[in-house]
C-alpha cells in the first residue's frame, strides 16, 4: 500500500494539515496564555504557596500580560487628617503607582504603605503586582481608599537577564491603565512598595504643572539624589551614578501632571535596568527649565529609599498532628504563613519547633496528646 502522506499529489494536503496544526497550537498557547498560566500556578508548588484565588468573573482582560484584578473608585473614609473627606473634593487626584512582587515581605510592605496612604486625601492607589494571577491576599480593598489592583508579570525574557528591569512591566501596565481610562487630570507618582513617604510629600506634588522634582534620601554613595537648585532653577543633578543619564534621578524623585503626560503619547518606560527614569523623562520631552522644584527648593527630604532586608522562608519542623485545628491556634497560623510564602512546615526537615513555658522549652507531647 502506498504511503498516503508521501504521495506527491498530497503534498498540498500535508502542507494544509501542518499549517492548521501550527495555527491550532498557536491559538491555544496565546489565546489562553495568562488564564492558563494562572490556573497552572494553582497546581504547582510556587502557585500553591501564594494561594492564588483567581476570580475569573472579576478579571478583565486588557492585553496578554495585564489584568485588572479588582478596583474601586469609592473612598470609604469619613475623615482624613481630622477633616471630613469632602473638604478635599477640589484637590486633583494623585495616582500613586506601586509596583510590587510576591516575596515574603510583600504583605507587610503593602500594609505599611497602605496605612500611609490612608492619611492622604484624593488618592488612587494603583497596585501592580509582578505576578500572572490575582493574589487575593493582597486585599487592597481593606484600606478604604480608591484603588486598582493589576496583575502585570514581567515577561520571562527579562526575568532571566541580570540586572533585570524590576518593576517595569508593572509601571507600564499602570501607564496603560491611565491611558485606557482616559485620565488626563491629576498627578502621577511612582512609589515603590518599600520606600518611606512623608505625608508632606503629597501636599508638595499635588500642584505639579508639568514635572516636579525633589530629593530622595538613602540613594547611592552620596546617600541622597537631588536636583541642584540655584535661584529657584535646576542647574544640574547631585547623584553618585551619572551613567550618561540626562536625568539622573530616582523613580521616587519626581511627579508628573497627567495633562502634560497625555500630550506625550509616546511616553513609555523601557525594559532597561538603571535607565528607567531617564528614558521615561526623555520620552515626555522634559526640558531642564520646566522642572518645578519641591521640598522647599530641594532642601528637605520627604521620601526615603528604604530597603527591606530579604531572607529566605524557613522550613519549620513540626509534626502535622500538632497542627490540627482543634489542638491549638498553631495550625491556622502556619497555614496563613504558608499561603503568603512566609514560612514552610515539614514533618521531617528544618528547624525543630518547640513550645516554651516558664522559660523552659518543652516538647509538643507535653501540651498535646
Ligand atoms: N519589583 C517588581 N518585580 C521584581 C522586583 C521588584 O515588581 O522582580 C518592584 C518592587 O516591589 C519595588 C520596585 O519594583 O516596588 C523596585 O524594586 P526594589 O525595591 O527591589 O529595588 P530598589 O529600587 O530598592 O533597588
Ligand atoms: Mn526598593
Amino acid at each position: 500500500m502506498r504511503n498516503y502522506f508521501l504521495g506527491a499529489r498530497n503534498t498540498w494536503t500535508l502542507g494544509l494539515l501542518i499549517s492548521l496544526a501550527v495555527l491550532c497550537i498557536f491559538w491555544i498557547s496565546t489565546g489562553n496564555s495568562v488564564i492558563g498560566g494562572v490556573s497552572k500556578s494553582n497546581d504547582d508548588g510556587a502557585g500553591a504557596s501564594h494561594n492564588v484565588m483567581h476570580m475569573l468573573n472579576e478579571v478583565q482582560r486588557i492585553n496578554d500580560t495585564m489584568f485588572v484584578c479588582s478596583e474601586s473608585f469609592e473612598d470609604t473614609r469619613a475623615y482624613i487628617q481630622n477633616r471630613p473627606k469632602d473638604d478635599y473634593n477640589d484637590l486633583p487626584i494623585i495616582y500613586f503607582v506601586t509596583p510590587t512582587y510576591p516575596r515574603r515581605e510583600q504583605i507587610p510592605e503593602l500594609i505599611r504603605l497602605g496605612q500611609t496612604l490612608m492619611h492622604v486625601p484624593q488618592i488612587h492607589w494603583i497596585v501592580a503586582d509582578d505576578y500572572d494571577g490575582c493574589n487575593n491576599f493582597l486585599d487592597v480593598n481593606r484600606f478604604g481608599i480608591p484603588y486598582t489592583h493589576i496583575a502585570s508579570p514581567m515577561p520571562d525574557a527579562y526575568r532571566s537577564i541580570s540586572p533585570s528591569p524590576r518593576g517595569v512591566a508593572n509601571r507600564r501596565a499602570a501607564l496603560n491603565w491611565l491611558r485606557q481610562n482616559n485620565k488626563k487630570t491629576g498627578i502621577l507618582y511612582f512609589g515603590d512598595d518599600d520606600n518611606t513617604f512623608d505625608l508632606r510629600l503629597f501636599n508638595e506634588i499635588r500642584d505639579t504643572k508639568k514635572v516636579s522634582m525633589f530629593p530622595v534620601g538613602l540613594i547611592g554613595l552620596y546617600a541622597v539624589s537631588s536636583p541642584v537648585v540655584k535661584n529657584g532653577k535646576v542647574i544640574g543633578f547631585f547623584d553618585s551614578w551619572p551613567a550618561k543619564r540626562k536625568w539622573p534621578v530616582d523613580m521616587a524623585g519626581f511627579a508628573v501632571n497627567l495633562e502634560y503626560l497625555s500630550q506625550h503619547p509616546n511616553a513609555t518606560m523601557p525594559y532597561r535596568a538603571g535607565y528607567e527614569e531617564d528614558a521615561f523623562l526623555r520620552s515626555i520631552s522634559l526640558r531642564m527649565n520646566e522642572i518645578e522644584t519641591k521640598a522647599n527648593n530641594c532642601t528637605e527630604i520627604l521620601v526615603w529609599h528604604t530597603q527591606t532586608q530579604k531572607s529566605k522562608a524557613p522550613m519549620v519542623r513540626i509534626d502535622s498532628q500538632y497542627l490540627e485545628s482543634e489542638k491549638s491556634n498553631l495550625g491556622a497560623l502556619f497555614r496563613e504563613l504558608e499561603s503568603m510564602g512566609v514560612s514552610h512546615q515539614s514533618d521531617s526537615a528544618g528547624i525543630k519547633a518547640q513550645i516554651s513555658k516558664d522559660g523552659k522549652s518543652k516538647p509538643f507531647t507535653f501540651f498535646f496528646r
